[in-house]
């Protein structure tokens, strides 16, 4: 009968909500918690409560709630029977450590830029040898018009956009989804750094589209990468495989549409030329994917070339989205239709959560923004629907032993898990935004305690955050663990996680017996469990985006209410006073610091930049 491990979330926990924690425990009885401060004194206890097996991670645990956190600094403890948690933050330190958890996520993603410079390494495939594009990069279509007779296509210029994860391969569908993200936390946050980084994956989609010269005018291209897989470790500027453009597909383009509508919208105060530009584009967009409904990304046309295949033969829901976009653009009753008719079912969409195959959510969050875009009874519809999966989320993290709220029917847990927790974070923090209720943000919350070390590995599943954090991702750069002359993984890079599709021959060797979510290995030749992607981090850096400027808002602390002066809000925050801790509101005695030591902090104002944000239209 022994206790093995108390699994917590390594960045921290915020002021005002409660520590939640997971322990590897065969005792049945519950057990005494600690939570010791860095000078090894208590300052809040209470007892665990027996959880049973938590299938997923194969091992009988206990989960524990405490009462709102009221501690500051780092290097708290959580200790049971002995067994003492990784050090984590509390309070502020939490809360700034979750802001600088999203720039880092965000900065990731300008650093997988192609075609530039970035932080000292050099500009990577710009036809500078030993690399053979990407100013040139033919494709295999007999109507191309810039087909030579017997010689091929001369090429099209594809350079820019992102590298999507850790090869060299530049992908529509996932540049897309990733640039509405940014553009998203952009609308809502006001933040103008996510914008620019989003425009340069934006300008690259608007190359891949083809001109109106072409017999596919208006269709983008899916994918620009190598004919070859390369090994690692592999600089962008040193890789010497030639470069194929993969067949334009509906897919892609449906993309284009749905974030050039996005763009046409976020861009309008800041530079409406562009704003304008990307309207038409949407439009173009919109009329090619119509016009050409069944052209298909397949894995064939990838066999045996250095990409994936990004196949999908499915787009009603990239039509969905795409419609989404230009209803909340122009008010259009062909958008509104166009969404009805394609069939889907928003709220089965929200409960799986979106990945780059499967986009209804994205519209959905659009549509829920605001009713000055679109009608009221579309906003009204995808609010509830938010709602209604944000409290199934919450059910299902309650239910398993560390805190997830990925719980796939089958139990298998597919490829890029990790995004999938994220996905739903996002439903939850939109779901706290449009109804008010802070419980879909502690939800929120729960996701990243469970991100960053409260699982079954016990390892926080983002570089750099926590002493036990992943740290060797599969990247042809970020390549230390296999070449010490390469950087290692910059911080805040979210891997993809547990797979118990064990594709890589590292995890099948490593993991064949493993329960689902133990199923991931800090590997760099695991490429199905520890790759990164850019549309993986950039939802990290939306959810962490969230929470901080959540965390941030002006609002009473807890048990405060009537002594504190009136928090200013702007906008239509619509978060009551004092909501932020109401889960153990008056139940502080005998846990918790004093109210006291809370009611001392005055109610914080929001600064310059988040003033201008919350005059914005969301309630972000
Ligand atoms: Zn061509």
């Amino acid at each position: 009968m022994t206790t093995r491990a108390v699994r917590v979330n390594q960045l921290g926990y915020p002021a005002g909500w409660p520590l939640r924690a997971t322990v590897v425990t065969d005792v049945d009885r519950p057990r005494a918690w600690a939570l010791r401060d860095p000078a090894g004194r208590t300052t809040a206890a209470g007892t665990t409560r027996p959880h049973g097996l938590d299938r997923a991670a194969g091992e009988v645990v206990h989960t524990l709630t405490s009462p709102p956190v009221s501690g500051e600094g780092t290097g708290w403890k959580l200790v049971v029977d002995d067994v003492e948690s990784p050090p984590f933050a509390l309070g502020r330190a939490a809360a700034d450590a979750y802001r600088t958890l999203a720039a880092d996520a965000a900065r990731f993603i300008g650093l997988q830029r192609s075609g530039t410079l970035v932080a000292g390494r050099p500009a990577g495939h710009v036809d500078v040898p030993p690399n053979r594009g990407d100013g040139s990069v033919p494709c295999k279509r007999p109507d191309c018009p810039r087909r030579r007779f017997l010689l091929g296509c001369r090429g099209h210029d594809l350079r820019g956009g992102w590298y999507d994860a850790g090869d060299h391969g530049k992908y529509a569908v996932t540049t897309a989804v990733t640039v509405w993200l940014l553009q998203h936390a952009a609308e809502r946050s006001g933040d103008t750094q996510l914008l620019d980084e989003a425009r340069w994956g934006l300008e690259f989609l608007l190359d891949a589209q083809l001109p109106l010269t072409d017999p596919q005018a208006g269709l983008v291209f899916h994918a620009v990468h190598d004919v070859r897989w390369t090994g690692l470790p592999m600089r962008p500027d040193q890789d010497p495989e030639p470069r194929m453009a993969r067949a334009p597909s509906t897919a892609a383009t449906y993309g284009l549409a749905a974030v050039a509508a996005q763009a046409a919208r976020v861009w309008e105060v800041h530079d409406p030329a562009f704003a304008g530009r990307c309207r038409t584009v949407s439009d173009i967009a919109w009329r090619a994917a119509t016009h050409h409904p069944v052209v298909y990304a397949t894995v064939a046309e990838a066999n045996g070339t250095g990409g994936g295949p990004y196949d999908d033969d499915d787009v009603r829901d990239e039509r969905y989205w795409a419609a989404a976009e230009l209803a909340a653009l122009t008010g259009a009753e062909e958008y509104r239709y166009a969404m009805l008719q394609a069939g889907l079912d928003p709220i089965e969409a929200l409960r799986t959560g979106f990945d780059w195959r499967s986009v209804v959510p994205l519209g959905l969050l659009t549509q829920a923004l605001s009713s000055g875009w679109t009608a009221a009874s579309a906003a009204t519809t995808a609010r509830a629907a938010l709602a209604t999966v944000g409290s199934e989320l919450l059910a299902t993290i309650d239910a398993q032993g560390h805190g997830t709220p990925y719980a796939p029917d089958d139990g298998h847990y597919g490829w890029g898990s990790n995004a999938r927790v994220l996905a739903h974070a996002l439903t939850l923090g939109a779901a706290a935004d449009h109804t008010g209720d802070h419980r879909y943000f502690a939800g929120e919350l729960a996701c990243l305690d469970h991100l960053l070390g409260r699982n079954a590995s016990g390892v926080s599943q983002v570089t750099g955050y926590g002493t036990r954090a992943a740290s060797r991702p599969h990247h042809r750069f970020y390549a230390q663990a296999v070449d010490p002359s390469y950087p290692p993984a910059p911080p805040g890079v979210v891997v993809g996680g547990p797979n118990s599709g064990l594709e890589d021959p590292v995890a099948a060797a490593e993991l064949a017996t493993a329960p689902p979510q133990k199923c991931w290995i800090d590997d760099p030749g695991s490429w199905a469990t520890n790759e990164v992607t850019i549309g993986w981090n950039a939802a990290l850096a939306v959810v962490s985006g969230h929470v901080a400027a959540r965390l941030s808002l002006p609002v009473l602390t807890v048990g405060c209410a009537r002594s504190a002066r009136p928090a200013v809000r702007r906008g239509p925050v619509r978060r009551s006073a004092g909501s932020r801790g109401t889960p153990g509101r008056g139940r502080t005695a005998g846990h918790a610091a004093p109210a006291r030591a809370r009611c001392s902090r005055r109610p914080r104002r929001p600064s310059t930049a988040r003033a201008t944000a919350t005059t914005a239209r969301s309630p972000w």
